[in-house]
């Protein structure tokens, strides 16, 4: 039996249970940290200056003007391979750069797509795979967002199985004489503005991957225009025609394919958050116009139906958020798995759609308005469902753990 508590004793104290907070229903802030907090709010400090205002038009234009000036900015924040050490990376927390991942998507898919491949691809690669003279030569600049990258793995007929990829490299008069690079790229985000492409290639041993300088003669990078998701992002073809490099373009840590899906893994954990940004947004807006917007007499937030869409919306979302959490403290501590990433990526990519989708029935004819975020953000998710492992994928992956049985052919 328990001693009964004192007069005096400190449990006879009731305990303060703060408010709920309607944007913070599960009380989340809770699990941050001061630094956490702060990274959080200078990025959605950023995004709400300089992004916001302009959203709405890129999108309809179809383009991101001024990229190479949001790049610095972003590199001055300190958001590029924000989570790597050295070489000028500012060495945040896994959870860190989760956070700025939800906060610039919650701004655009596009924004978010920009750091990521910088960071968790491209920077990544070299960070991981490169030499010490690679890394000494790009990532200083890179992580100022002087120099944005990109990450050649898809190409035109080979997605989901890259082990497939025809594009080639070839050594000409022995090792230590140069490489020869030949094929297509396909839908490479910051392709047509990048100075440096990470791409890979098949060789005698196997898919290695290769710098290539952008200026390099025989490469090209023409822009994928037409897209109606993703549309204030840059995406692009990357054409290799007899691209000759020498010995050491070469990412000499690694041989085949666990190279670009180690990097994937990490812009992946990335997605696990920014899918939470569009989705917040969006039930944002949702809960807003609901407030406001009346019909039969009354607010329609007011009404069981669509009280019911916000509770569920509410409820996937900080799930969500939670998960992503979770995960960003296991791959702090050294402990997340690739399987767990596409639980992650499955799940809240999956649920943030919906949140998206639900939140344009509760606008009625205005959620298809380029004037409300909602719209917008469900399309870019498209992209998002389907680049860094389509859902097929990630159930694969998925399938094969929990059965250990290969689906994949
Ligand atoms: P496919 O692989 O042809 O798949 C088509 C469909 O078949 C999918 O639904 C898929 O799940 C399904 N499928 C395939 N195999 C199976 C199977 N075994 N079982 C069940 N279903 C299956 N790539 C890069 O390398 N770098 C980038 O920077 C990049 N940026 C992108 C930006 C945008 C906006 C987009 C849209 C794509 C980008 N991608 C990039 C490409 C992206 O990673 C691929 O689109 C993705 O891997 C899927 O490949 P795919 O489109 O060729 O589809």
């Amino acid at each position: 039996m328990p001693a009964k508590p004192s007069a005096t004793s400190p449990v006879s104290a009731a305990p303060v249970v703060p408010p709920f907070d309607p944007g913070d229903p599960l009380g989340l802030d809770d699990l941050l940290t001061d630094e956490d907090r702060a990274v959080r709010d200078t990025v959605r400090g950023w995004a709400a200056d300089r992004v916001l205002p302009h959203i709405a038009d890129w999108y309809e234009r179809g383009e991101l003007p001024g990229i190479r000036e949001l790049a610095r900015e972003l590199g001055s924040l300190g958001a590029l391979g924000m989570s790597l050490t050295g070489y000028g990376c500012t060495g945040a927390s896994a959870v860190q750069y989760g956070l700025a991942c939800l906060e610039l998507e919650a701004a655009d898919s596009g924004i978010r797509s920009l750091v990521s491949v910088q960071g968790s691809l491209a920077m990544y690669a070299i960070r991981r795979f490169g030499s010490e003279e690679q890394k000494q030569q790009w990532l200083p600049r890179m992580a100022a967002g002087e120099i944005i990258g990109c990450f050649g793995l898809t190409e035109p007929d080979i997605g989901s199985d890259p082990a497939a990829m025809r594009t080639h490299a070839k050594r000409e008069g022995g090792s230590g004489g140069d490489w020869v690079l030949n094929g297509r790229k396909m839908w490479i985000t910051n392709g047509s503005v990048a100075g440096v492409a990470v791409v890979w290639a098949r060789t005698d041993d196997g898919i290695r991957g290769f710098l290539v300088p952008t200026d390099t003669p025989g490469f090209s990078a023409p822009e994928i225009k037409h897209k109606w998701s993703l549309r204030a992002s840059v995406t692009s073809e990357l054409v290799l025609d007899d691209v000759r490099l020498p010995a050491d373009a070469v990412l000499p840590e690694v041989t085949g394919l666990r190279g670009p899906l180690g990097c994937l893994s990490h812009a992946r954990y990335g997605i696990i958050w920014g899918s939470m940004g569009a989705a917040r947004t969006s039930f944002e807006a949702a809960l807003d116009y609901a407030r406001t917007r009346e019909q039969f007499g009354k607010p329609i937030g007011g009404f069981q139906l669509t009280q019911a869409k916000l509770a569920d919306m509410a409820v996937e979302l900080h799930k969500g958020i939670l998960l992503a959490h979770h995960l960003g403290l296991r791959m702090d501590a050294g402990r997340l798995r690739p399987e767990q990433i596409s639980f992650g990526k499955l799940n809240n990519v999956r649920e943030a759609i919906e949140i998206c989708r639900t939140a344009r029935t509760i606008l009625g004819a205005n959620g298809i308005s380029l004037e409300y975020p909602v719209m917008r953000h469900a399309t870019n998710l498209e992209s998002v469902l389907t680049y860094e492992g389509t859902v097929e994928m990630h159930q694969l992956v998925l399938g094969k753990a929990l059965t250990g049985l290969d689906a994949f052919r």
